[in-house]
């Protein structure tokens, strides 16, 4: 037997500093002690049922081999289509589309392609796990600009975004609507990220996997796409997901649009991940793409009320709640509840009363663990029936 101590075999492994991610350990919590799970991102409702029609028809027809490498020419008509309708946006479906195993390989792909070793990447933060991993993995450096709870939501100081851009940077990977602090960028925000990619001639990548989940309602927000600002096309990749925009997250389909020379990049890198994936799904999708645009007003409308449950139900048992413009993401600050330790609380709280929620740490840098320590972010995608339960469970804390 080998020793696998004094062995080689024992080595870290690239990325073993990362471990399992809170968001698995969490519903694992749950599951084995039955708690309501408020934590991980998915829907429990399925999608619009034309969308599943379509999938499970393709399954029966046949389509069940390797789609073409940039995705089946259904959806990437049905993404140029889209993008005209909903963005004024004119795409090639030949040349701008590239359709990738989730967002998740899409930012992976594009991070690996784009940027390596003595490139800086600038991000806000809290920002989604997987960007932290995937820009050391292309060995690249992450800097941060903050966002802090402010009146109206979440902001970031502009001297911060100005000052986080070096002569290494080659990149800025901007999330909106953002997870996890339901914020949308306004068109002013937008506007000065778009002023220094030029100025400094940088690359942006935008993750819009909510760019469908934004909810209504007096001075809501409008989601902008930031590849259609003046002189940003030609430097911006949008990544888009239909498991977020059709309540199908276990399909894995999604995709980025961009210039011909930089989709070619990330399809160069994108190959030698995955290939291609979802060969059914993907014609599933393209229909999703093709529903009249209530069909997905309708989706929003459901989760907006969802919202509305989960966080009058909170403050009416005086839980400091932050409401989000959009995505599945309420924000409680549990240091008013006496939790200095986002972690700890959550691991009271799914076993003290049996609610599973995500500590927002985990979206933090290590050195500024401390900006995320009071907050837990609660997901409410779920059932009314599902919220509602664990309501009456957060009332016996
Ligand atoms: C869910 C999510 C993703 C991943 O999307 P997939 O299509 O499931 O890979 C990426 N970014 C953000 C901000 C998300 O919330």
């Amino acid at each position: 037997m080998v020793n696998t101590e004094s062995s080689r075999l024992a080595r870290p492994g690239r990325l073993g500093a990362y471990g399992t991610t809170v968001f698995a350990e969490m519903s694992a919590l749950a599951a084995a002690s039955g708690a309501v799970n408020l934590g991980q991102g998915f829907p429990d409702e399925p999608g619009p049922v034309e969308v599943l029609e379509v999938a499970r028809q393709a399954i029966t027809d046949g389509a069940n081999q390797y789609a073409p490498g940039r995705g089946m020419p259904a959806l990437l008509d049905a993404i140029a289509d889209h993008s005209r309708r909903t963005y004024s946006q004119d795409v090639d479906p030949n040349s701008e589309i590239l359709v990738t195993a989730g967002a998740t390989e899409a930012i992976a792909a594009s991070v690996l392609a784009l940027c390596g070793a003595g490139d800086e990447v600038v991000t806000f933060e809290p920002f989604y796990d997987s960007y932290a991993a995937t820009i050391e993995l292309s060995g690249a450096r992450r800097r941060v600009v903050p966002l802090e709870p402010a009146d109206d939501g979440w902001a970031f100081d502009p001297e911060e975004l100005r000052g986080a851009i070096t002569p290494q940077t080659r990149m800025i990977l901007l999330n909106t609507p953002h997870n996890p602090t339901g914020r949308v960028f306004s068109h002013d925000e937008l506007a000065l990220v778009a002023e220094l990619c030029i100025e400094h001639d940088l690359l942006a990548v935008t993750d819009e996997v909510y760019e469908h989940l934004v909810f209504s309602g007096p001075a809501a927000p409008r989601h902008e796409r930031l590849a259609t600002f003046d002189q940003m096309r030609e430097r911006t990749l949008t990544i888009s997901s239909a498991g977020k925009t059709f309540s199908v997250t276990g399909w894995k389909i999604g995709w980025v649009i961009g210039p011909p020379f930089l989709v070619s990049s990330v399809t160069a890198v994108k190959q030698f991940l995955t290939f291609t994936n979802g060969t059914p799904f993907q014609l599933g999708v393209a229909a999703g793409l093709r529903l009249p645009d209530d069909r997905l007003h309708r989706v929003v409308g459901r989760l907006q009320e969802r919202r509305d449950q989960l966080c009058g139900g909170l403050e009416s048992l005086g839980w400091p709640v932050m409401r989000p413009q959009a995505t599945y993401f309420a924000t409680v600050d549990a240091g008013a509840l006496g939790g200095t330790d986002a972690r700890q609380f959550c691991l009271d709280l799914v076993q003290s009363v049996g609610v599973a929620v995500i500590p927002m740490t985990v979206f933090y840098d290590e050195q500024h663990r401390s900006s995320g320590n009071r907050l837990v972010r609660f997901a409410f995608c779920k059932r009314e029936s599902v919220i509602a339960e664990a309501l009456d469970r957060l009332a016996k804390w």
